[in-house]
Formats: structure tokens, C-alpha cells, sequence
């Protein structure tokens, strides 16, 4: 009965293997302290990957997925109920990894103090690994389980299986490091206010800071090293400003100060002053320190700042209708989005992308990394994501990560 499952894992077994694991275990290793009750944890499976939480809502998915720092999803609130038994919750919810007592399925439901929400916690002798034994002990005693197609549910307990095997690693907060300096240069202010061009950019350069450092751990992982200093131009007669649609651009040729600069449109900011998503936008290119790409950056560029830094900005059908996978911006966006929930490796591969763009470098295309990565070109995953939203019921709604 308990096989249910299995016709459906055969296909995802490929990609199970792929999954990056977090912190590896060790050989030799004193007995691993229980966790700090109320503490925020990541757990990871000695068979690859981290376990993730679907949302915030109650029954959402619990899933296994690759290892990514960047993503609150696999952090988790783990508390002492008192008699060894514990639970574990999505951060700031009440949604806690329960048993199914009927298909012995898992996912986060609201907690209600019922034992079949509660796990005990084994720590393997000379191993980091936890085994999460069901405080229910409907069908004898059984654990947390990695499935083969990655979702988790419980199983008998086998103290030899990887599967069950869990590392529980406290999250800490990145230590603060010194603040990324942030220069500023006026070359043509288009009539405007200096001082009130200064003063924009000085409101908003504790986000340029904080973001520059997210950023690149989202988009690079720390793959390679990034310009360690902002250059800030307002030049109200920068050549792509010839263009009324361009607000704000990336230069990367040194072309002010010998610096690679985020130049600014001076009547953009004065006009628009709470439009700093153009910043978050120019801000990644510099991240991305990519020699070509096109169109992909552009997307990826609109991807950190649509669906990671402010998903209220997230396009509708309605800016992506007519156009084409290779636009860049918001219809490249979209299709992003698209391919990260339905690729195995999920949101990591947004940072795979980019990191494959910038190891290209001069050689990078767009279609030719697409391809690369997630092994289908950009006219198929665009045609399959149009089938998918007009498909029903089944229809693709262009949910982001971070809704
Ligand atoms: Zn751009």
C-alpha cells in the first residue's frame, strides 16, 4: 500500500541525484547538541538537498530541494513541546510538519498539538544526522523521509537510510561586513537641483549597500568576485538616455572615472523618487559583470528585481502578450519564473543561469545557455508555458517564489 507512490518517482530519480547538499557530515563526531527550542534551523537530507516549505499557508507542500542560503523557505522554526518531543514549523506561522495518519504523506498544517505533529529526534552515533521519528506511533515507529521524487513522508525507520537522515544547522544572520562604499559623480544634472539629486541617492544608498550583497549571493553564489565598490553617475546626457524609455543604465566600460557606473537619468529620479527598483535592476547587472548575454540578463536582471526584491512589481499576462521569449525584461522575466518552478533544481537555477552566462563571457548566448542548463531551448519552455496558461484547470498563474 505504502508503494503508491513509486510509478511516479521513476523520472524524477535523475534529477534526485543532482540536488547540492548543505553542510557534510563528518566521520568522527561528538553526540550533536539537541537544538535550542525556538531556534531557526535548516535541514538538510543525507541523500541531497534541504527540506523546503511550499508557502506560508496552511497545508502547503514540504518538499526536499536544493541547498540555496538565499531562501527562507528552508529555514524552520524548531520548539521543545516538552517530553522529547518536538515540532517543526514554518517561521512566523502556526504550520508545522504533520503526518498524515492516513497516507503518511507530510506537509505543514496548522498546529494543534496532536502527536501526529510532533517528532522525537535521534542523533546517529558519530554522525551529524538526526533521525525525526512520528511521536505517533500509528504503524509502529516511523521517520522522516526524503521520497525518490523528492516530496517527504514517513516511513518505517532504518537507521542505515540516507533518506531519513537529517542535518539540523542553526541559521545565523550573515555577519555584517564593511559597508560596500558608495561614490557618487554629478556630469550633467538636466537642469536639476544637485543637492536634491545628492539627497535621493543618499536616502538610498543603505539599500544599494544591502542589496549588493544579496544580490550577489542570489545571483552568483559566490561563483566569482564581483566590483567591490558603487559608482553612482547622474549625467542627464548619457548617449542611451537618447532613448526616452531608458531611465537607467549599467555602464560597464569605464567610461566615467574609469569606473564600471550605474548612471542615472536625473529626471527620472526626481520625478519618480520611490522608483528604486531601477536601481535593484542596474544594481544586478553589476552583479551579473557579464560581456554579453542580451536579452537573458535583461530578464534575469527584471527577475531579481520583479520576483525577488518586490514582487508587487511582478508582471501580468498583460506585458507579456504579443512578445517573445528573447525580449529581456518583463516577458524573459516571466518565462524565468516559469522554468524555475517547473526545473528540477528550481529557483537555483536562476543563479546557474547566471553564473553560466558570466563563465561564457564574451562567447555567452542566451538561447545556447538556456539550452545548456536547463536542457531546453527558449522557444520551448515558452511554448509550453503559453500552453500551460491557457490550459485548464490546470492553468499556469505566474506565482512568484516570494508571494
Ligand atoms: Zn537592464
Amino acid at each position: 500500500m505504502r508503494r503508491r507512490h513509486r510509478a511516479a518517482t521513476v523520472t524524477m530519480l535523475a534529477c534526485a541525484t543532482t540536488l547540492t547538499g548543505g553542510l557534510a557530515a563528518s566521520t568522527a563526531h561528538a553526540a550533536e547538541p539537541l537544538p535550542e527550542s525556538g531556534g531557526t534551523y535548516r535541514i538538510s537530507s543525507h541523500a541531497g538537498g534541504a527540506l523546503q516549505w511550499d508557502s506560508p499557508q496552511n497545508g502547503a507542500g514540504v518538499r526536499v530541494k536544493d541547498w540555496n542560503e538565499n531562501l527562507t523557505e528552508q529555514t524552520w522554526a524548531v520548539t521543545d513541546t516538552g517530553n522529547g518531543n518536538w515540532t517543526v514549523k514554518v517561521p512566523h506561522t502556526n504550520n508545522a510538519v504533520d503526518r498524515d495518519l492516513g497516507d503518511n504523506s507530510v506537509g505543514a498544517w496548522n498546529y494543534i498539538g496532536r502527536p501526529n505533529q510532533q517528532w522525537w529526534l535521534q542523533n546517529l552515533p558519530n554522525s551529524r544526522a538526526w533521525l525525526l521519528h512520528s511521536t505517533d506511533r500509528t504503524g509502529g515507529d516511523t521517520c522522516l523521509t526524503r521520497l525518490p521524487d523528492l516530496r517527504t513522508a514517513v516511513r518505517p525507520c532504518d537507521t542505515a537510510d540516507t533518506a531519513q537522515q537529517w542535518n539540523l544547522d542553526k541559521t545565523t544572520a550573515p555577519a555584517p561586513g564593511p559597508a560596500v562604499p558608495v561614490t557618487v559623480q554629478m556630469v550633467d544634472t538636466g537642469g536639476y537641483d544637485p543637492a536634491a539629486l545628492r539627497s535621493w541617492i543618499d536616502r538610498n544608498t543603505g539599500l544599494l549597500q544591502d542589496q549588493y550583497a544579496k544580490i550577489q549571493q542570489f545571483m552568483t553564489g559566490g561563483a566569482y568576485r564581483v566590483k567591490p565598490n558603487i559608482h553612482v553617475v547622474f549625467d542627464a546626457g548619457f548617449d542611451a538616455f537618447k532613448s526616452p524609455a531608458v531611465l537607467a543604465a549599467f555602464e560597464p566600460n569605464g567610461r566615467y572615472n574609469n569606473e564600471k557606473s550605474l548612471v542615472i537619468r536625473p529626471s527620472h529620479v526626481m520625478n519618480n523618487p520611490g522608483d528604486v527598483g531601477v536601481l535593484v535592476h542596474e544594481l544586478t547587472h553589476q552583479v551579473q559583470d557579464a560581456a554579453n548575454g542580451g536579452w537573458l540578463n535583461e530578464g534575469q536582471a527584471d527577475y531579481l528585481r520583479k520576483y525577488v526584491y518586490n514582487v508587487k512589481e511582478k508582471p501580468g499576462l498583460a506585458q507579456i502578450r504579443g512578445a517573445d521569449y528573447n525580449r529581456g525584461y518583463d516577458p524573459t522575466a516571466y518565462m524565468l519564473n516559469y522554468i524555475a518552478h517547473k526545473h528540477p533544481l528550481g529557483e537555483a537555477v536562476i543563479q546557474k543561469i547566471n553564473n553560466e552566462v558570466r563563465r561564457q563571457y564574451f562567447d555567452a548566448d542566451g538561447d545556447r545557455v538556456l539550452t545548456t542548463i536547463t536542457g531546453k531551448s527558449g522557444r520551448q519552455w515558452w511554448t509550453e508555458m503559453w500552453n500551460d496558461i491557457q490550459s485548464s484547470p490546470t492553468k499556469w498563474t505566474n506565482p512568484a517564489f516570494r508571494d
